[in-house]
């Protein structure tokens, strides 16, 4: 019999995670054996070969690739430099890891949230070149997504707060991420509407702090069973 001491529940089948917190189960006091000793409930799954995706990911891929080059020599032919062909390229690639990661994932709001933010601020940062006043990534389109960004898993801890554990270094993220465009301000020294980012940090500044004074215990359980510290 398989234990997971997080969620205090004794696992019947054989499995190497805990199904409820997802834990690797040799980590907390199992041992090997015990995991090969617990009967299977079902066939072990077979090996997808790495490249396998499905034929969406192919095709979309194969049609960005193709449709990226395609904007990109033309412009380069045409104009000679690339500059433009940028947005269609990031946008396109953006949408597919909109679809792969955030619709079809598995994962919680939260961490649907925090990727998304990831992902955008890449999308955002690589067209730097393209934006006529760059300084607008900082003062303006970061600070807005991540605030919203907050704000979203905010919203979400609050309606589900009987179980914050499971969301708490999703918030921590992205309100570390708050902190990124003020300071990003003051290195590069350029900026002329600080106030949006200075707000940001603000707010990230200020959950930060609330969650490690409320909910230090959980943090570090979080931290324990995320990264098995
Ligand atoms: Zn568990």
């Amino acid at each position: 019999m398989l234990r997971c001491p997080y969620c205090k529940i004794t696992i019947s089948t054989r499995t190497d995670v805990c199904p409820l917190c997802h834990v690797r189960l040799t980590d907390v006091g199992n041992s090997k054996e015990d995991v090969k000793r617990t009967a299977r409930a079902y066939p072990q799954r077979a090996k997808l070969p790495p490249l396998s995706g499905s034929l969406f990911d192919k095709v979309y891929l194969f049609a960005w690739l193709s449709l990226s080059l395609a904007m990109i020599i033309v412009e380069a032919i045409v104009t000679r430099h690339v500059r433009f062909s940028w947005i269609s390229v990031t946008f396109l690639l953006y949408l597919y890891l909109l679809f792969r990661i955030l619709l079809r994932g598995s994962e919680y709001f939260p961490q649907k949230v925090t990727v998304h933010a990831l992902i955008l601020t890449a999308a955002i940062y690589s067209l730097r070149s393209v934006l006529p006043e760059p300084e607008i990534i900082a003062e303006f389109l970061l600070p807005i997504l991540y605030l919203v960004s907050t704000i979203a898993i905010a919203v979400f801890l609050i309606v589900n707060y009987k179980r914050p554990n499971r969301y708490l270094l999703n918030v921590l993220t992205v309100s570390l991420m708050c902190v990124i465009p003020f300071l990003a301000l003051v290195i590069l020294d350029d900026y002329k509407n600080f106030a949006l980012s200075l707000a940001t940090m603000i707010l990230g500044l200020a959950v930060i702090i609330g969650t490690l004074i409320f909910r230090t215990k959980t943090i570090l359980s979080e931290l324990k069973r995320k990264f098995h510290l």
